[in-house]
């Protein structure tokens, strides 16, 4: 295993326990996207083009009917674990509303 690899499965596990601890704390909480291809994410309305759905480090999450909480109890939550969040990302007519979460610069 290279010293490059090591990195990797660091900062994939703080993407993962970050979004698990989320997860513990707003139950309601469900996971409806997660990496992307380059193809798949150019198709996407509202897509970024250096997404971090293309490194595999962000996820969109959806809500149980009210359970979506304040985006400042949610940001406080997230950046405890290094991770950022942004509220309705790819928002396109129709769809249901969600929040993005990725790997922040804060490291924990
Ligand atoms: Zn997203």
């Amino acid at each position: 295993m290279s010293v490059d690899e090591g990195e990797h499965m660091k900062h994939f596990s703080r993407l993962v326990w970050g979004v698990y601890y989320l997860r513990t704390r707003f139950p309601g909480m469900s996971v409806t996207s997660w990496g992307r291809s380059p193809a798949h994410n150019k198709s996407l309305p509202g897509a970024v083009a250096d997404s971090q759905h293309l490194e595999w480090t962000a996820l969109d999450v959806v809500w149980d009917p009210g359970t979506m909480p304040e985006l400042g109890t949610l940001e406080a939550a997230a950046r405890t674990m290094g991770l950022k969040v942004i509220r309705n990302a790819h928002a396109a007519p129709g769809e249901r509303d969600h929040d993005h979460l990725e790997l922040g610069d804060t490291h924990v």
